[in-house]
């Protein structure tokens, strides 16, 4: 495929303001890429190189493209500077300076996709002493053979600008409908991306293997697996009711969520949010090494320090510290961090994925068996609510976070918040029980004494799964220390778009869209129903339409690196949150 069609299909995608029309596009545009070219377009459209855990970056600074704009388009690095001022787009700016080139211009050049994907990477390869000039004659080259509306989008791909809008949920959808003509293959291409967190992969398989190839996706080494998550419910009878009578119990320790992935002596971790972090913890990893009684194995715990003489967990606040990566060895010594182990996904070439916890958790003890660093979670097993009542009480006075209950006949749910685990936290008096990860989708001007900070506020949304939409929940505009409001309005500026983006569902319109891609954690006390958001939307039994909001939110910390807007709280979770505050809350702390 031409770059150009390419930049004709993201030209369009730029305009819908129908989630609908995106996937038909995207389904046309994909039905016109080559089994070559597939897995780069993916990238290239969900605006990285590769999947996040190889953490490939492009590592071009805006002086750097704004210099290659400059000599590519002949104008001086002041000019570009103050279009860029101007637009806040370095693809309009390149577009803008290309279609007034000083230069002559060489003659047209055809682009193919897989020739500005390779560029691409090479520009991310090149690093050490003098790679910013290579970098910059590299973009140079590419913007000056390119035509203006080319170059829009060689310079927004690698500044993390392309910003099309379109979720991988989206993009399955679209990659479905280019290979059967209809979305029936979206939950087999979603169970394969959540066993490997790769969706160019993916796409790959499926134009190569065809649908059948989505059946056999199996677990890879060193490739994520998309980690589980936990339903919520209030009270011990609520927790065994829904688990059939009999579950087991785990403390629920507030750390870093750790899957480790080992092959012999090569071990990785990834995050929570498939990112390596290998590099974060030396000391697991050695006890990795030495403790873990399986040559190739795939498992997963929560790390955190703790202090084996007096049996006390240190908050996340203290174990976050060792987070900075300089002196991670010396932190190691000081603060010791264990490795909470909960569930085993893959051991000595068997895919565990699909066999039910029982024999997963008995898997993981025996091959933990002795090791000191590496401790299965403490659980128990129970019929009882009384005794989960207990347990819970019991792992708060610890100082843990509460307890997570797991179905004992439930395979591992990758990517996906299913009642096999549910966990249940201490609440305080008056508010709810736990907090909420919200989207920003739009931001309004200070007024008053606010106006010198030009921003006054966050317009925030949960993510519908169903409907694959932003819907909002929440205006916030409190709470904000002087220091948040500037590195707000410093962050979302760049993030501006002129309309509502197309996955965006909202009655209220703010002072400023913007492109969902940022979660922030909010508290609130209580969830109500409300006319002005569009949360769970539907008709009253008075007749009349109302959605979800929250009461007194207030946001907890700025804007979060670990989570994806697809990963914030869903409208299923709001409106499940809703019809607990009506029950018994849990007892207060
Ligand atoms: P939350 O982040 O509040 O939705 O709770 C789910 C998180 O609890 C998971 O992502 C894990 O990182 C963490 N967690 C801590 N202990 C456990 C456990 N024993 N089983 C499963 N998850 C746990």
């Amino acid at each position: 495929m031409l770059f150009k069609e390419l930049a004709d299909y993201y030209d369009r995608l730029e305009t819908v303001s129908s989630r609908l029309k995106m996937v038909d596009i995207m389904a046309d545009l994909l039905s016109h890429v080559s089994k070559a070219e597939v897995a780069k377009v993916v990238y290239m459209t969900e605006g990285i190189l590769a999947p996040p855990f190889e953490a490939v970056e492009f590592g071009v600074a805006e002086k750097m493209m704004q210099e290659a704009i400059a000599v590519a388009t002949g104008h001086t690095k002041d000019e570009v500077a103050s279009s860029y001022k101007h637009t806040g787009d370095m693809g309009l700016t390149a577009q803008a300076m290309c279609a007034d080139s000083k230069l002559k211009r060489m003659s047209a050049r055809k682009f193919s996709v897989l020739e500005v994907y390779d560029s691409m990477a090479e520009i991310a390869r090149t690093s050490g002493p003098g790679s910013k000039d290579a970098k910059i004659t590299t973009l140079a080259n590419l913007i000056a053979a390119a035509s203006p509306q080319e170059s829009k989008y060689v310079a927004r791909y690698p500044m993390g600008q392309l910003r099309l809008g379109l979720g991988d949920a989206t993009i399955m959808e679209a990659l479905s409908k280019a290979a059967i003509g209809s979305r029936e293959l979206k939950d087999k291409l979603e169970r394969a991306y959540n066993i490997c967190s790769d969706l160019g992969a993916v796409a790959e398989r499926l134009f190569i293997g065809g649908a059948d190839a989505m059946d056999n996706f199996k677990v890879t080494l060193f490739k994520p697996i998309r980690p589980a998550l936990a339903e919520r419910l209030p009270t011990a009878e609520q927790i065994m009711e829904r688990m059939g009578g009999e579950c087991a119990v785990e403390q629920k320790y507030d750390g870093f969520r750790c899957q480790v992935h080992k092959d012999g002596n090569t071990v990785k971790i990834f995050s929570r949010r498939l990112e390596e972090t290998t590099s974060m913890f030396p000391d697991i990893i050695r006890a990795v090494q030495a403790e873990v009684k399986a040559k190739r194995a795939i498992f997963e715990g929560e790390a955190l320090a703790f202090n084996e003489a007096t049996s006390e967990f240190f908050p996340f606040q203290e174990t976050i510290r060792r987070k900075r990566k300089h002196s991670v060895e010396e932190k190691a010594e000081e603060m010791p961090l264990h490795l909470f182990a909960f569930d085993l996904m893959f051991l000595e070439g068997k895919d565990y994925l699909n066999e039910p916890y029982k024999e997963r958790r008995e898997m993981l003890e025996s091959v933990l068996r002795g090791s000191k660093t590496i401790l299965p979670s403490t659980r128990i097993i129970t019929k009882s609510p009384k005794e989960l009542e207990d347990f819970f009480e019991r792992s708060i006075e610890n100082g843990l976070e509460g307890v997570v209950a797991k179905d004992l006949k439930a395979p591992y749910v990758a990517g996906a918040r299913k009642f096999s685990w549910i966990k249940m936290k201490r609440s305080y008096r008056g508010e709810l029980s736990d907090t909420l990860d919200l989207v920003i989708v739009g931001y309004f001007l200070g007024r008053g004494s606010r106006a010198e900070f030009q921003f006054g506020g966050l317009l925030c949304a949960a993510y519908n799964k169903s409907r694959d939409m932003f819907e909002t929940v929440s205006k916030i505009g409190t709470g904000f220390s002087e220091a948040q409001m500037a590195s707000f309005r410093e962050l979302l500026s760049k993030s501006r778009v002129d309309s509502k983006p197309a996955r965006v569902d909202s009655l209220i319109k703010p002072d400023f869209w913007v492109e969902p891609e940022y979660v922030v954690t909010i508290r609130a006390d209580e969830i109500t129903k409300s006319p002005t958001h569009t949360c769970g939307r539907g008709r009253q039994p008075d007749g009349s339409e109302a959605g979800y909001a929250l009461r007194f939110p207030r946001i907890v910390d700025g804007a979060r690196s670990d989570k994806a807007p697809e990963d914030a709280t869903t409208t299923r979770e709001i409106i499940e949150m809703f019809e607990q505050q009506k029950r018994v809350g849990v007892e207060e702390a």
